[in-house]
């Protein structure tokens, strides 16, 4: 079971395809790809977008410790899948607490990605000066930049496989996680990752809008 879609962008409703257009629409985004996340079935919607996606689904291999799988988004209508999806993920923060960090794979133009990190969008502006961090995905070494957002989090954006690679973390010194090596797999190559998967309480922020603007 899944929520209804909203807007990937503000996560707004949206006016489904009518005589006068064949695509969701938000009043104030235009027509996007309608974002869904998954209520009942966490599993059941990692393995349908292991098949489904058309963009990778990323997750850390190995999961850091005491981390689990917290959410699943996805933004796409019948006629393209899934052009975009955001794992949400949630464990101890290094320097004590929760954490929470949403890994996002999108393609161009979607705008999941920076509604999660809270900036208008829908694409990172030109990544300034070097990167900052560094994650491996599907065995390349992927250069993330760090994108300046509100003091409750942290973001970095990339790119891999083609596509956008975000990370949003939430307190700001999650990101501290990244200093460990952390290895991101795409389930699409290897769904055995998803089925071991262990999914524990909801995350929040995968469906309460960011206001946008710092
Ligand atoms: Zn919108």
């Amino acid at each position: 079971m899944t929520i209804a879609g909203t807007c990937p962008r503000c996560l707004g409703p949206l006016r489904p395809p009518d005589l006068w257009s064949s695509q969701y629409r938000c009043d104030e985004h235009g027509e996007v790809s309608p974002y869904r996340t998954a209520v009942s079935s966490r599993e059941q919607a990692l393995r349908s977008l292991s098949t489904s996606s058309t963009v990778p689904v990323w997750l850390p291999e190995p999961m850091p410790v005491h981390w689990y799988v917290s959410g699943i988004g996805w933004a796409g209508d019948d006629r393209t899948g899934p052009r975009a999806n955001a794992l949400a993920l949630a464990g101890p923060c290094p320097l004590g607490g929760p954490a929470e960090m949403i890994l996002v794979a999108e393609a161009p133009g979607v705008g999941l990605g920076a509604q999660l990190a809270g900036l208008a969008g829908p694409d990172p502006e030109a990544l300034p000066g070097a990167s900052e961090a560094k994650v491996e995905a599907a065995g390349h070494p992927t250069a993330m930049w760090p994108v300046a957002v509100r003091p409750d989090r942290a973001a970095f954006v990339g790119e891999a496989r083609g596509v956008w690679l975000w990370l949003v973390l939430w307190p700001a010194d999650a990101a501290l996680i990244l200093l460990e090596h952390l290895v991101l797999r795409n389930v699409r190559d290897a769904p055995e990752i998803g089925e071991r998967s262990f999914f524990g309480a909801v995350s929040e922020h995968l469906t309460v809008a960011s206001p946008t603007g710092r």
